[in-house]
């Protein structure tokens, strides 16, 4: 029981007539990367927020470490929020010595500390640069740092990636790699299925507040979503159900439904099963425009939970 390090109970949250978050049960383990995927709007940060003390829960309650009050531990935790918080008139350097001001961080380790952050993170040539001048990449880098300050062991990123420009996210996920290497505990909220694959040792998917399914990124695409993707666009879409249908016949389809205006296909060896599919398409009328084959992803498995696209 020791190495659970945030316990939720049946947690939930109300906004007036919609359940943001419904009752939620999860373990959150020591040192792992947890990842909460879902679409927006689908809960996450409500219930990340309810996690680390930011939100009071309509129902259910957060164990930490054991404690049943957040606030006994919210030193050692860490968040970086979903919006960009920093003190525009500030230099990088002083908006981390502020922030390390109110965590008490020891005066003669301080600088020392801020140092490492900014190097680690690549902004140190922008060390005295007021942080109004800097990208949105490196605006959101500092305020991972500001997040690190006080050394904590939980570290919650919500949404840290988008509207990243590439270096900055390669950036930001080969720091979250060595921080978890460092044997730190990060929850992270994502939108992204590459992001929560790449980093995640478990990812949560959640879906209007509700938890659909837990498991390793691998375990949830060998079990749920396996198999290869074919994506076909008709240049009539009228015809995309019926197509569907028969495509469902086959015996080697795992799955076939329309998904965001295409024909969408799963099988264990599409490619087998593309030239099947291809005469049955044309044989029913249906003119091919665009033809897409690519291994699973997580998508895939939000797609076989839900029907949907991740992003809509
Ligand atoms: P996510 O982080 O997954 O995008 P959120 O947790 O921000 O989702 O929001 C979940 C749902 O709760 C959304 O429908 C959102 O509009 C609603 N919501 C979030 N915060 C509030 C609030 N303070 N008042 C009313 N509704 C809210
Ligand atoms: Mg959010």
């Amino acid at each position: 029981m020791n190495d659970i390090v945030i316990e939720t109970q049946n947690l939930s949250k109300q906004y007036g007539n919609l359940l943001a978050v419904n009752d939620l049960n999860l373990e959150i383990k020591k040192g792992e990367v947890f990842g909460f995927l879902g679409p927006n709007g689908s809960g996450k940060t409500t219930a990340i927020n309810m996690m680390v003390g930011l939100l009071k829960p309509t129902n259910g309650k957060v164990i930490i470490g054991g404690n049943n009050a957040p606030d006994d531990v919210k030193g050692g935790i860490g968040v970086m929020p979903q919006e960009i918080v920093i003190w525009d008139n500030l230099t990088c350097m002083e908006n981390l010595m502020v922030i390390g001001d109110m965590y008490d961080v020891p005066k003669d380790v301080i600088r020392e500390r801020v140092h490492k952050l900014l190097t680690d993170l690549q902004l140190i040539d922008k060390k005295d640069a007021l942080s109004h001048t800097l990208s949105g990449g490196m605006k959101r880098r500092l305020n991972l740092a500001m997040a690190l300050i006080h050394e904590p062991d939980i570290l919650v990123l919500d949404e840290p990636s988008p509207g990243l420009d590439p270096q900055s996210r390669r950036v930001l996920w080969n720091y979250i790699k060595t921080l978890s290497d460092g044997k730190k505990t990060i929850i992270l909220t994502t939108h992204d299925m590459e992001e929560a694959d790449r980093l995640s040792d478990r990812v949560a998917i959640i879906d209007h507040g509700k938890l659909l399914i837990l498991d390793t990124p691998e375990n949830l695409k060998n079990k749920i979503g396996k198999g290869d993707i074919v994506e076909i666009k008709l240049r009539d879409e009228g015809m995309n159900k019926k197509i569907v249908q028969e495509i469902a016949s086959i015996d080697e389809i795992e799955e076939s439904k329309e998904v965001g205006g295409k024909i969408y296909i799963r099988a264990l060896n599409a490619v087998k099963n593309l030239s099947t599919i291809f005469n049955l398409i044309t044989s029913s009328g249906g003119d091919i425009v665009d033809v897409k084959i690519r291994k699973n992803t997580l998508e895939d498995v939000f797609i076989t939970l839900t029907g949907k696209e991740l992003r809509e």
